[in-house]
């Protein structure tokens, strides 16, 4: 069956292991691909422009913004985030299921905009996990890991709104489960439109013969 790709949102709390996680989908699948968002942050140490993110100005961020350049973006940590527009409608439409990582206030935008995207919450198994990752990162400040922690606690309210949840405790575990899931999620009426039309014109065909 020839069909769209999806649009699937992953979001979790920082030090989730959203970026591992997504890494391990995209080798071991090829019907996958990641929307690589435009951030007003600071590159942290090893992060490469066009890589990890685009990295760019507010000035420049406000403009993309004005040019529609933008499917949505959110402002998290006194940064903006954002998701460009081209890459995820050339990927769909080549039939490449596409990955965002976004925030939640992202997320609800997107389900807004795009009723047939699929929503995926990434946590660790607990919270004493969460903050035992964040801190053996090694990248941020204790200040930065406070402020994210509590923006955990924010987001915690958030989940319900996902379609699904998963838990990241054995990554290959967790490959495998939000895979299927995936593929589950693309036998759902709502994103097999072009098949059921065609087989709506089919029988329609049949029936004008049959007379
Ligand atoms: P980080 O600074 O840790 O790379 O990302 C901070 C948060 O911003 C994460 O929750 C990440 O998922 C989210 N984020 C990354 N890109 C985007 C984007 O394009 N749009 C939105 N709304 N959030 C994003």
């Amino acid at each position: 069956m020839k069909q769209k790709g999806i649009l699937m949102v992953l979001s979790g709390f920082s030090g989730a292991g959203k970026g591992t996680l997504i890494k391990a989908l995209l080798k071991k699948y090829n019907e996958y691909a990641l929307s690589i968002s435009m951030t007003t942050r600071a590159p942290r140490e090893g992060e490469r422009d066009g890589v990890e993110y685009f990295f760019t100005t507010r000035e420049k961020f406000e403009e993309t913004i004005v040019d529609n350049g933008l499917i949505e973006y959110a402002l998290y940590c006194g940064n903006y985030y954002g998701t460009p527009r081209a890459y995820v409608e050339e990927q769909m439409a080549a039939g490449k299921n596409v990955i965002l990582e976004i925030e939640i206030q992202g997320a609800l935008k997107i389900k807004e905009k795009f009723p047939d995207s699929l929503l995926v919450f990434v946590t660790p198994p607990s919270a004493e996990e969460l903050k035992r990752r964040l801190e053996g990162r090694g990248t941020e400040s204790a200040d930065v890991i406070a402020q994210r922690l509590a923006r955990a606690t924010e987001e915690s309210e958030g989940i319900e709104a996902y379609d699904y949840i998963v838990v990241n405790d054995n990554l290959d575990e967790c490959v495998e489960e939000l895979h299927r899931l995936v593929d589950a999620s693309r036998r759902a009426p709502v994103r097999c439109q072009e098949l059921i039309k065609e087989i709506r014109e089919e029988l329609k065909g049949f029936a004008k013969g049959a007379k």
